[in-house]
């Protein structure tokens, strides 16, 4: 988990490769959606370009079909899901009922006023349509609101791992690295 520019997709694509697991981002699938102009992309593309949420059952059917496939077998890192309480829970019963679970939760830390300031800076590179100062603001109002209490359920279920977002990408993914490491260490569980 991380704010809008928190540096999540990039770190959960390093992540997944240390791990040898596929990086499943909601955020992605939803974008070659709306390039690709399914029925599902069209019907999303307005909510996503206004920083809103897609609502839960269209994310969670999404989330569930990616699952199932082969390659999540030995384990999958989701990027951008869960969101809202309602999906954690599909997700902990979808889990529980295929005989699985989490193992940690990474929340990504950074100061918000520097997240503007990143993704203004991603807009001009990449050109995304939700990209623009005030559908950001808004995005950030939504994250903030939204994932305060899928941070509590966590915490509470002893799976959060909280990382200080800020420095590069190599210091971040080093941090992450190393905060995985120990908590698998301190479960006895292989890195
Ligand atoms: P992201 O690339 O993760 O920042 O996602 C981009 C946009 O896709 C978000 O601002 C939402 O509109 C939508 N989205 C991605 N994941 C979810 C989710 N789990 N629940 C609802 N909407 C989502």
């Amino acid at each position: 988990m991380g704010a809008p520019g928190a540096g999540k997709g990039t770190q959960a694509t390093g992540l997944a490769a240390r791990y040898g697991v596929p990086a499943i981002s909601t955020g992605d699938i939803f974008r070659a959606n709306i390039k690709g102009q399914t029925p599902l992309g069209l019907k999303v593309k307005a909510i996503i370009d206004a920083g809103e949420y897609v609502p839960d059952e269209i994310t969670e059917e999404i989330v569930a079909d990616r699952l199932q496939q082969d390659d999540c077998q030995p384990g999958f890192l989701l990027d951008g899901f869960p969101r809202t309480l309602h999906q954690v829970h599909f997700l902990d019963e979808y889990l529980a009922s295929h005989g699985g679970g989490l193992d940690a939760v990474v929340s990504l830390h950074v100061d918000p006023e520097a997240l503007v300031a990143r993704l203004l800076d991603r807009a001009l590179k990449e050109g995304r349509a939700d990209d623009n100062e005030d559908t950001i603001r808004r995005r950030m109002e939504v994250y903030a609101g939204q994932t305060a209490p899928l941070l509590m359920h966590y915490e509470a279920q002893g799976l959060l791992v909280e990382i200080d977002g800020t420095g590069t990408v190599e210091e971040v993914q080093r941090r992450m690295f190393e905060a995985l490491d120990a908590r698998a260490a301190a479960v006895g569980r292989p890195a």
